[in-house]
């Protein structure tokens, strides 16, 4: 991954572009996947795809010729999707369109402007100061041209369509943590899943550009979103922070209860919050009216009770200061691990039906734990036992008793071996008093 990420990282990555393109071409030959190609101009429910957008050249000059930034030296000098402009300006109008970043005077900032029709330059705060000229000379050649979307998307055939979904954006010119990461950890993901057990649900790994790709292809697949039951978004899996792991729109739906309980047994140092209060991408466009999958997401950012989150998500977000040298393989590789623990926590929860009646014989059965050795394990077992009743799945139990899923798992799983529980898609409820209703 992190050879990838050094390989990929300077690369401009814009919305619909040759960077772009590079990019996902590369991906591709990791790991084969379709590429969707849709024309800039195509309408996707309220938006359009927009055009390509091509840098030719772009620099500031003083008025005797000195070269003071030039996008040559860093993709990030110029605002993605500036207008062309050229001419020269007084100090007052150059800074209105001149940009710099909040916190770090030494970085250039990444500023996008899809939508807004506006031409722009970016620099380090230390450079803006030191310009005290009463004019500037602009030159900003960029083109927009009819082009094609392109979304990357390997599907993992499953026993059943009903789909889980990855997803991440691959649209941050010369970035590496936001937004390369959560892709390479993706392809990782992919790749582990090929190779590994089969799974009940079908997976879906897409890569796009941010927003308008996510737009793109749900429009252009409204008939699966009805078989989409979950998904994640992964980004920012690379830098020195907890794992986080940002729940749904809809935070009572069996897949935030199966993440939600499935990241307490594998990233124990990692925390859980609501609904967009970590950080917003594409799994806004999931979560939205019309769609509604409940897609939670997956990144590393400061704890926000923490007095370091004064630089949330993470310090070099959206600078040319996220570069690879602040990611590293051993976190990418944690990161894997723990979105294929989500996954797989996802696609075994069912609902847990009991095939006996009354508290089960334990030490029989040869799944009893002895409460003098292990006082936790044995209150766990009884407790998980009486909540095998057909109305609750695995991630509900392990929800109602706050413990990881994992541990939940483990216990059923048990059961289900010895033939005491069986798993069911739909609530099959064994309470006898339920048909005297
Ligand atoms: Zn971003």
């Amino acid at each position: 991954m992190l050879d990838l990420l050094h390989e990929l990282a300077p690369l401009p990555r814009e919305l619909v572009s040759d960077g772009y393109d590079a990019a996902l071409s590369r991906l591709a030959e990791v790991v084969p996947m379709t590429i969707h190609e849709v024309p800039s101009g195509t309408p996707v429910w309220t938006w359009t795809v927009p055009e390509k957008w091509s840098v030719e050249e772009a620099y500031l000059e003083s008025l005797d010729g000195q070269r003071l930034l030039d996008v040559a030296d860093h993709p990030l000098h110029i605002v993605s999707y500036s207008l062309p402009f050229e001419g020269v300006v007084s100090r007052q109008e150059l800074f209105a369109h001149l940009h710099t970043h909040p916190h770090l005077p030494d970085a250039i900032p990444f500023v996008f402007k899809y939508y807004q029709r506006d031409w722009g330059l970016c620099c380090p705060q230390t450079l803006k100061d030191r310009l005290q000229d009463a004019e500037y000379r602009v030159v900003i050649r960029t083109r927009f041209e009819p082009g094609v979307l392109k979304i990357g998307e390997i599907v993992i055939p499953g026993q059943r369509p009903e789909s889980f979904v990855l997803a991440a954006h691959l649209c941050h010119p010369a970035q590496a943590n936001d937004d390369l990461t959560g892709v390479l950890v993706g392809l990782d993901v992919a790749r582990a899943l090929l190779a590994g057990p089969p799974l009940r649900h079908t997976v879906r790994i897409l890569f796009f550009p941010e927003t308008i790709g996510s737009v793109t292809y749900l429009s252009q697949h409204e008939d699966l979103i009805p078989s989409m039951r979950g998904g994640l978004f992964l980004e920012m899996l690379g830098n020195d922070a907890p794992l986080a792991l940002q729940g749904s729109f809809q935070p009572e739906s069996q897949c935030d209860r199966a993440l939600v309980s499935a990241l307490r047994g594998v990233a124990p140092t990692g925390y859980a919050g609501p609904y967009r209060t970590i950080i917003d991408n594409d799994e806004r466009q999931f979560n939205a009216p019309g769609v509604r999958v409940p897609m939670l997401s997956l990144s590393r950012v400061v704890n926000p009770h923490l007095p370091e989150s004064r630089f949330a998500p993470y310090p070099e977000y959206h600078s040319s200061a996220d570069t690879p040298a602040i990611v590293t393989q051993g976190r990418l590789e944690e990161a894997r691990e723990v979105a294929l623990a989500l996954v797989r926590a996802f696609d075994s929860n069912r609902y847990v039906v009991n095939q006996f009646k009354g508290e089960v014989f334990a030490s029989g059965h040869g799944i009893w734990i002895d409460y003098r050795v292990n006082p936790e394990g044995h209150r766990n077992l009884f407790q998980i036992m009486e909540r095998c009743d057909g109305e609750r799945t695995v991630a509900d139990i392990a929800t109602q008793l706050n413990l990881p899923y994992p541990a939940v798992w483990e216990i059923i799983h048990q059961f289900a071996e010895k033939g005491l529980v069986t798993f069911s898609d739909v609530p099959q409820p064994t309470n006898p008093h339920r048909a005297a209703q």
